[in-house]
Order: structure tokens, then C-alpha cells, then sequence
């Protein structure tokens, strides 16, 4: 029997050929699965047949909530009968964005089932990157003639120049894309027209600015009580599409010059993220941060803003926690840890300063400092003749360095240190990135291979730990310190910890315990069969001066 398609093909044989030179075309079944794709969809799309043939649909777009919002709205308009034509992001087979201008058909056969789409794609990537880079250089918004984030930066600098007293609000349209996902014949262009529109009457004589899609941000000297009747006056003056109004909420937050924050990038940082916690509570609100919050954001922006500084001037210490060997009852490792001690912040643990060097990028001139540090002590163990090993922490955002392995190992070069001194500890969310990103695992085996050792560290805090231990390179395990604490009082965290033991050792793995803090904890941890153990009981993190090299 001809199918609807066959007979589509069959009466525009020329269409479809003409199609084909020009267009990136795909045909989807009513589940979405891909079932043809030409030449030229390939080629951009950097895919083979035999790759991509039965993927889905969804699976062609990326896998953000925008991404998909658009793929499910473009499939909900094909399932109701209706073609689908716009601009779409899409990725191709690895992970890189690309622009089209797509249209969606869809092939109805006895006027309800979804037969088969066709996707006419054309390639706009260049004429996207161009637009955006206008945009961001760009005076207005094209859509709206609100300013654009460029001016915003602009008009808040000068402001803050004249010293003069405003409110930052951000302000998100609350789950945009589900919202003209429903109402996808009304353009989008249109609501965000309308809401512009709203702004502008609403918040007379203020500066408004669209800084993305569904973002604004306003500029005022309003009162908070005012801003947050902004979520009224939406209520009460909706904005249609086809006669019905649409149920259109926002998520706010509002940052005030001075008293809050003193910089363009820290008001609209902190008032971002006032935002995003309203959006996670369900939206529908602005509100301001406590003063506790603008506490916090602040101490982490000074050492943000202090971290580089204190890097070139060494102002950074590194301490060495000694592991004890159970069988020989002698310190064979010591464990790497950062500490910086500034004047005006006081302590700063690694648990702040981490997680903060992994988002300005510092974490590789800190992870570099540790290991030359580390790979110096280490040499001078060797040159004493002692057999005693350094373990230096490690973060997965070292690793997106795809030369960190040759770096690793000048600096090991450079200290006369043998990468057999060294091992490195990765945490289960590291091994998690390690497992999906193909060249963190490989670096991972091309150093093993050197001599350098992988210890998993907090083990038993994250999930799904064992798989790790076949796929990555892992010679040790190191249980958390939080099982180590209730180890001698808690009956099921003993059997746990047995339990942990017990698997380590079946996969000849080694295991150690950390955060031993008792003699108690220490004598049960011999006798259930630990390699080796580490904790304030058995010794503090100490300088490498104050380390005996007799
Ligand atoms: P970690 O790797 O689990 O390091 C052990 C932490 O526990 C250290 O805290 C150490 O001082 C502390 N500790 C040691 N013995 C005991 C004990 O008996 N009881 C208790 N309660 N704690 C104990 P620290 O130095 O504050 O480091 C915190 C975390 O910061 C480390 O956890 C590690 O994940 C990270 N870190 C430290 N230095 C570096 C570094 O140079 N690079 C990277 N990427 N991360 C680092
Ligand atoms: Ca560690
Ligand atoms: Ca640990």
C-alpha cells in the first residue's frame, strides 16, 4: 500500500528535490524519531546516518529548559495538526549550538494521526552571532526600545559616578516558554511588546532595560512597597491573546545603591539572585535579600575580588595532615590543604575560597601552587630517604584544562619530585564529570600511567560510588569523616562502614578513614581492617617546616 508519504513524495517529486539543495531537511514519525535526514542536515549537524537515525526529535535540541521548551512547543503545534515556523537553537552531535530558521510540517493522515513531519531547516548561525553581537553593543532592544544591556551597564555606571541613591530590580517573566508553548500562535514578540508596555506605564520616569528574552531589569527611586506592587498591576492589566488573558507572573528582586551593593556587577548579581530565589518558591513576588544575605555576597566578593592579589603577592599557605599506616603505626602520606589568612577577612577556609576560584577561574593558579608546593616536599622526602608520599586535592574544573596532564608533570619535573610521590584526590562529583567527559577520564589514565595515584575522597556522600571504580582509575578510597564521627555511638553506621570496608577490599582497592577524632573511633577503625587513618587525633595540619625530615 502507498503510504501518505510515499504519495507526498510521489506528487512533489520537485518540491522535495528542490528542498533538499537548499534546506536541511529531516523527516520524523509520530513518535519523533528521526527516519531520513539529507546531506546537508548532516554536514551541519556533524552527525552520520547510522548515528542519528532513530534518535528523537528532542534529542536534536539542547538539553536546557529553554531547549526543550521549545522542542515540546514546536511538537504540541505538529500533534494539533498545525506547522511550526520560527528561529530554534539547536546542537549538533557534539553539543556545539547552531541557529536555523526551521519550519515544521506536519502530514495528517485520516485527519488525527500524525503521520510523518518535515523539518526545512536553514542555517542562520552567522546572521544569529552577528544580531547578538549587534545587540550587545546595541543602544535599545530592537523588540521592545528598551535599553539594552549594554546601555543598562552604562546608565547604572554614570549613575553611580554622581553618587545618586536607586533601586536595581530584576525582574523574570515566570516559566516563559511553557507560557507561549500554550499560546504558540500568539508571537512572542507580541506578549514581550505587551509586557514592555506594562513596565513602562507602571514605572514611570524609571530606566528599563530587557537583558534577555524574558528579563528586565529597572532602574528606580521608587519604594520597595511601589516595585512590589508591580504584581498587581499585572493582575490587573493582563495581556491578551485570542480575547483570554494570559496567566503571565514574574519573579523579582530589588538591590539598593549603596546600602546593598557598590558595583554595577555585584547589584545585578545580587539582585539575580533575590530573583532566582523568589522563582524557586514559585514566583508570582519581588522581594529584597536580608542584610545577613548582603553579608554573605559581599565577604564573597571581596575574595573574589582579593584572590588574584593575594596569589601573585603568596599570600596562600598550603598545610600538610599527616596519614597514619595501621600496620606500621607511621605517617607514610601527607595530605595538601590551602589556607589563606587575610588581614581584613580573617580566616578563609577552603570550603569558601574553592568553590569560589572554580567560578573566576583561579582554581588552576591555586591547584598549580599546591602541586608545586606539594611536588617540593615530596623531592625532599625522597633526597631524605623517606618512602612518604603527598596527596594533593584536585577539582573537576583543573581537569577542563586538556593540557593539565603535561602540566602536572613540568611542575613535577621542575621539583625533582617522581610522580609516584604524588596522588591526587577527586571527590564522587569530580568522578561523575569524569564519567561523561571523555578527555577528563583519559587525562585521568594517561597520569596513572605516569605513576600517579587516584584516591576517592568523602566517600559514601555522593551516589552510585561503585560504578566509579571500575570505569576510572582508582587505586584508594577515603570514607567520609561524617561516617567517622557517629562511628563509635551509631550501631547502623558501624555496620555501614564495615560494609565499605569489606567492598574496598574485595576490589583490592586501599581504604582509609579521615576525621578521626577519638582513640575510641581509632581502635574500632583498626579493628574492622582500615589501611590507614587521618584525623585531629592522630595530627593536625601542620606546616611543612614543622615537619621532622629525621
Ligand atoms: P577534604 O579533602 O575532605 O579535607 C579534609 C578536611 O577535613 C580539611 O579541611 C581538614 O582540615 C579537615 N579535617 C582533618 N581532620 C579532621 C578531623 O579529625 N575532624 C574534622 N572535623 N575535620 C578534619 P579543610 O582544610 O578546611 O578543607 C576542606 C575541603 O576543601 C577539603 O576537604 C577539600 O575538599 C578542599 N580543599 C582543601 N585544599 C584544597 C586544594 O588545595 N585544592 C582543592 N581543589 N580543594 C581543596
Ligand atoms: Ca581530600
Ligand atoms: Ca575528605
Amino acid at each position: 500500500m502507498t503510504s501518505i508519504y510515499d504519495q507526498f513524495k510521489m506528487d512533489l517529486p520537485n518540491i522535495m528535490l528542490n528542498l533538499e539543495q537548499f534546506y536541511m531537511v529531516t523527516h520524523i514519525n509520530n513518535n519523533g524519531s528521526i527516519t531520513y535526514t539529507n546531506k546537508k542536515f548532516l554536514q551541519t549537524s556533524k552527525w552520520t546516518p547510522k548515528r542519528v537515525l532513530g534518535k528523537t526529535f528532542w534529542q536534536m535540541f539542547p538539553d536546557t529548559e529553554e531547549g526543550q521548551n521549545k522542542a515540546h512547543a514546536i511538537w504540541s503545534d505538529l500533534e494539533n495538526g498545525h506547522p511550526w515556523s520560527g528561529t530554534a537553537e539547536k546542537i549538533t552531535r557534539y553539543g556545539d549550538p547552531y541557529f536555523v530558521n526551521l519550519t515544521a510540517i506536519p502530514i495528517i493522515h485520516s485527519s488525527t494521526i500524525l503521520n510523518s513531519v518535515f523539518l526545512f531547516e536553514q542555517d542562520i548561525t552567522e546572521a544569529i552571532i552577528l544580531r547578538d553581537q549587534l545587540q550587545e553593543v546595541a543602544f535599545f532592544d530592537y523588540e521592545t526600545g528598551l535599553m539594552s544591556r549594554h546601555n543598562l551597564e552604562t546608565t547604572v555606571n554614570e549613575l553611580i559616578e554622581k553618587k545618586e541613591h536607586f533601586k536595581l530590580v530584576y525582574l523574570q517573566i515566570d516559566r516563559f516558554y511553557k507560557l507561549i508553548d500554550v499560546h504558540s500562535r500568539e508571537s512572542r514578540v507580541e506578549i514581550i511588546k505587551s509586557f514592555a508596555s506594562r513596565l513602562k506605564r507602571f514605572f514611570q520616569n524609571s530606566q528599563i532595560a530587557r537583558i534577555s528574552v524574558d528579563e528586565f531589569v529597572i532602574i528606580t527611586q521608587f519604594g520597595d512597597w511601589f516595585i512590589e506592587g508591580f504584581v498587581d498591576f499585572l493582575n490587573q492589566h493582563p495581556i491578551y491573546s485570542d480575547h483570554t488573558a494570559l496567566p503571565l507572573s514574574i519573579s523579582g528582586g530589588i538591590t539598593r545603591y549603596p546600602e546593598d551593593q557598590g558595583s554595577y556587577k555585584h547589584l545585578l548579581q545580587a539582585a539575580f539572585l533575590a530573583m532566582k530565589q523568589v522563582s524557586k518558591k514559585g514566583g508570582g513576588k519581588i522581594e529584597s535579600l536580608s542584610s545577613d544575605f548582603h553579608k554573605t555576597l559581599n565577604r564573597k566578593s571581596m575574595i573574589d575580588e582579593k584572590l588574584p592579589n593575594a596569589l601573585t603577592n603568596n599570600k596562600l599557605q598550603v598545610v600538610y595532615q599527616p596519614q597514619f599506616d595501621c600496620k606500621s603505626g607511621k605517617a607514610t602520606l601527607y595530605e595538601a590543604l590551602i589556607r589563606w589568612h587575610d588581614q581584613e577577612l580573617g580566616e578563609i577556609t577552603p570550603d569558601e575560597l574553592i568553590p569560589i576560584a572554580e567560578n573566576n577561574g583561579l582554581i588552576h593558579e591555586i591547584g598549580a601552587f599546591v602541586l608545586n608546593d606539594a611536588a617540593q616536599l615530596a623531592a625532599q622526602f625522597k633526597t631524605a630517604g623517606h618512602p612518604i608520599k603527598i596527596a594533593v586535592n584536585t577539582s573537576v574544573r583543573e581537569f577542563s584544562n586538556p593540557q593539565l596532564k603535561d602540566k602536572i608533570m613540568d611542575i613535577l619535573q621542575a621539583a625533582s619530585c617522581p610522580p609516584s610521590s604524588i596522588q591526587l584526590e577527586i571527590t564522587e562529583k569530580f568522578a561523575f564529570k569524569a564519567e561523561e567527559e571523555h578527555s577528563v577520564s583519559a587525562q585521568m589514565n594517561e597520569l596513572q600511567k605516569e605513576g600517579i595515584q587516584f584516591t576517592l575522597d568523602d566517600f559514601g556522600t555522593g551516589y552510585a560510588s561503585f560504578r566509579y571504580m571500575q570505569s576510572l582509575p582508582i587505586s584508594k578510597i577515603k570514607i567520609d569523616k561524617f561516617f567517622i564521627t557517629s562511628i563509635t555511638t551509631h550501631k547502623q553506621t558501624q555496620k555501614l562502614v564495615e560494609g565499605i570496608i569489606q567492598f574496598a577490599k574485595s576490589m583490592e582497592l586501599s581504604v582509609i578513614a579521615e576525621g578521626v577524632e577519638t582513640e575510641e573511633q581509632l581502635t574500632l577503625l583498626k579493628e574492622m581492617g582500615v589501611d590507614a587513618v587521618q584525623g585531629y587525633y592522630t595530627g593536625i595540619p601542620v606546616t611543612a617546616n614543622q615537619i621532622e625530615m629525621t
